[in-house]
């Protein structure tokens, strides 16, 4: 018995906003930046504090420019 049951690629929230967690950290799978809501994004101007799920849906990685839902969620 298990309560994991992933489906696809491990991680991987797909645009699945609902999965996350507001202190959820996630990692760009083009370039490893690491989107850490303790921290926001300065770039973009998201305040310490923000959870992903709450970024504007025109963010994207501050360092590569990768679209948000290739984001990879971080344990
Ligand atoms: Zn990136």
């Amino acid at each position: 018995m298990s309560d994991h049951h992933f489906e696809g690629f491990e991680g991987s929230y797909l645009g699945n906003r609902d999965v996350l967690r507001p202190g959820s950290r996630l990692e760009c799978k083009i370039c490893w930046w690491v989107y850490d809501p303790a921290l926001g994004d300065p770039q973009w101007q998201i305040q310490p504090g923000t959870p992903f799920a709450d970024l504007p849906a025109h963010w994207r990685c501050p360092n590569c420019d990768g679209d948000a839902e290739q984001f990879l969620m971080l344990e």
